[in-house]
């Protein structure tokens, strides 16, 4: 993880930008906590843990800054709340989500599994695919 803090650090100098002990506590947040798909509110809860007098709009802005410079990406549920994970392969697509209608657990899907259709894809319609979201939805090992 030093090398992505490293990079990190250099790619934020090159925008202007400096890697605050706010922005590093937001980071280290979602680096702990990795796999677990939190959304804003519930990192904004752990960061204040480490940073007492961190504000929930420097969180929000730190998010947006980390996403927009691809560090994280933002998940989408469907459940009406935006979710951040790191993105720890930037060329990778992006892994597929099963999502639990009963307890509403989200687990990874580490292999891609779509080379075939992707395949298929860009030669039928001439499309370059670079990436997708893929979510299942149903019912888990633990719940059925
Ligand atoms: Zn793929
Ligand atoms: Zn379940
Ligand atoms: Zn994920």
């Amino acid at each position: 993880m030093d090398n992505l803090i490293d990079s990190l650090k250099e790619r934020l100098k090159e925008k202007g930008y400096k890697l605050t002990p706010q922005r590093r506590a937001t980071l280290d947040t979602i680096i702990e906590n990795q796999g677990k798909h939190l959304n804003t509110e519930e990192i904004y809860d752990l960061v204040k843990e480490k940073c007492p007098e961190i504000g929930l709009a420097t969180v929000y802005r730190t998010l947006q800054l980390l996403d927009e410079m691809s560090v994280l990406s933002k998940l989408n549920l469907d459940d009406g709340c935006i979710r951040y994970e790191l993105n720890t392969h930037e060329d990778d697509h992006q892994h597929h989500h099963l999502i639990c209608q009963s307890c509403n657990d989200v687990i990874e899907v580490e292999l891609d599994l779509l080379e075939h259709l992707e395949e298929e894809i860009e030669k039928k319609y001439h499309f370059i695919i670079r990436d997708h979201t893929v979510k299942f939805f149903g019912i888990c090992s633990k719940c059925q």
